[in-house]
């Protein structure tokens, strides 16, 4: 995949200049938007790692954007390609997407520069334990300051192993299986937390077509089903959005690009078989249920109703942009497109709904699995069974009183008390559909602001600056 190289500006430069876009339309004075670019803290290791009787030196970074709230939130990402600029720049985001989404913690972000294929599970738990005590040592993780995710390259497995080490160095910390998040299920994680970046796209883009002028105003037809999506990115993110929208929605998903290549379907791919496929083989090359081409890259230029790029960051370009042939860009991704292309997709009309918004959904639920692990008990425990009884009493009631029988369906559902998935699931849709509307209130009150990203920033950096002047950091003299 493309990296963006048609550009010299970097991902964080490039969320810099949003910023920027956002402060003017708002009227926000420069100082302030300064003090909330500036990245807080960022810190870099260099870590000996005994492989194979040979001693190898990684090097990692933990980026504190802001810590206007605690604990610094942010996913680690393990990948051959990260550096400090990026790692601050995806922190910068992780401040953004905590505020629109409302989640009560400042953004943070972590890299590994490591290509994970290339070691063993047992080489790898090694490294990812030397990481977590490197970080330990210096208190950049903690349940109360700094708390990491999965990310690229990392997932529940590296996220177990780090809370385990943490419980080892601290055992007595009563609070210290929410030293991170996405954790498996049995390790103190929360139902529905590996595919909740996925529902949130889903929930994001279910949000934005009950907007029927909104729809019209992107040239979409009216009804999320039977739209055609082209999605960029088949990893976890990537995926559950592709799942849930064909199974769900009845969306048609016409391309999957991979890493080599595409595989194109008019009539809409099985995304299930394709992931199969490529988990068996590593690649798309010889997927039959589709047609094959190694022209990835083109093909996010495909002829489509909604694009959703759902893998790196800076892949539609300066180079790229004026050639994007969709209606509708959902972005999964971090910063998959850069500052330059954002203004050229703008002036072609095209429309966008932004990554602080639309990934936000992971970053929510891990908020969720976080105050789990404080409360030290699962979601519904309580209130299930006194549910169920409200139901059944109800249920009794309207039967007595119409003599008439509820037919089984809506009996099972009316009695059906929430179990965690339930709750969780509930949480997160309520978020998308708030985050949303407060965008669209930004968008509809502000004559500055026509386009969704600038709204989201801007009420993202107004969250920041309004918690900066509480604090005496930043002085309001704003125009
Ligand atoms: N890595 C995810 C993101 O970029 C999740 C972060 C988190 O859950 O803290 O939003």
């Amino acid at each position: 995949m493309d990296t963006g190289h048609h550009e010299s500006m970097s991902l964080r430069e490039g969320i810099d200049r949003m910023v920027d876009r956002a402060a003017l339309a708002i009227g926000l004075n420069p100082e302030t938007a300064n003090v909330i670019q500036s990245c807080n803290a960022v810190i870099q290791l260099k870590f000996p790692v005994c492989i194979d009787s040979k001693v190898e030196v990684f090097t990692g970074w933990w980026a504190i954007h802001s810590a206007h709230r605690l604990p610094a939130k942010g996913g680690l990402r393990f990948a051959p390609v990260v550096s400090q600029d990026e790692t601050e720049g995806l922190a910068a985001l992780m401040s953004y997407k905590c505020a629109i989404a409302d989640v009560p913690f400042g953004g943070a972000k972590g890299g590994l520069l490591i290509n994970p294929g290339n070691y063993t599970e047992e080489q790898l738990r090694e490294i990812v334990r030397q990481f977590t005590i490197e970080l330990a040592r210096r208190d950049f993780i903690n349940p109360a300051t700094n708390v990491p995710a999965p990310d690229l390259g990392t997932s529940a497995r590296e996220m177990a192993w780090i809370a385990d080490t943490y419980k080892t160095l601290f055992p007595d910390d009563l609070n210290r299986d929410a030293c991170v998040t996405g954790k498996p299920l049995e390790r103190g994680g929360v139902a529905g937390r590996t595919e909740a970046t996925g529902k949130g796209v889903q929930y994001a883009l279910q949000e934005f077509f009950r907007h029927a002028d909104l729809v019209a105003g992107a040239g979409l037809r009216d009804g999320l089903a039977s739209q055609r999506i082209v999605i960029q990115g088949l990893g976890n993110v990537g995926y559950h959005t592709a799942k849930y929208l064909a199974e769900e929605d009845g969306c048609s998903i016409v391309a999957i690009i991979e890493h080599d290549g595409v595989v194109v379907n008019d009539n809409g791919l099985n995304v299930h078989d394709v992931r199969q496929y490529l988990a068996e083989t590593g690649g798309l090359k010889g997927f039959t249920g589709g047609g094959y081409s190694t022209q990835g890259e083109l093909a996010l230029e495909m002829e489509c109703d909604i694009l959703i790029p759902a893998a790196l960051e800076s892949q539609i370009h300066a180079g790229n942009a004026m050639r994007i042939q969709t209606k509708l860009i959902v972005e999964a991704a971090n910063g998959p497109i850069t500052y330059q292309a954002d203004e050229i997709l703008r002036e072609r009309g095209i429309t966008i709904l932004p990554d602080i918004y639309v990934n936000a959904g992971g970053v929510t639920v891990s908020y969720f699995e976080w105050t789990r692990n404080l409360s030290h008990m699962r979601f519904g425990r309580l209130q299930r069974r006194l549910d169920e009884l409200r139901g059944s009493n109800y249920l009794s009631a309207l039967e007595t009183l119409t003599e008439k029988e509820v037919p089984d369906k809506l009996r099972r559902e009316i009695m059906r008390g929430a179990n965690e998935l339930d709750l969780i699931r509930s949480g997160l849709d309520d978020t998308m559909r708030m985050a949303f509307r407060d965008i669209l209130d930004m968008l509809r009150n502000n004559a500055h602001i026509n386009d969704y990203r600038t709204a989201a920033y801007a009420i993202a950096i107004n969250k920041l600056a309004q918690s900066y002047y509480e604090l005496g950091l930043a002085v309001r003299k704003d125009s």
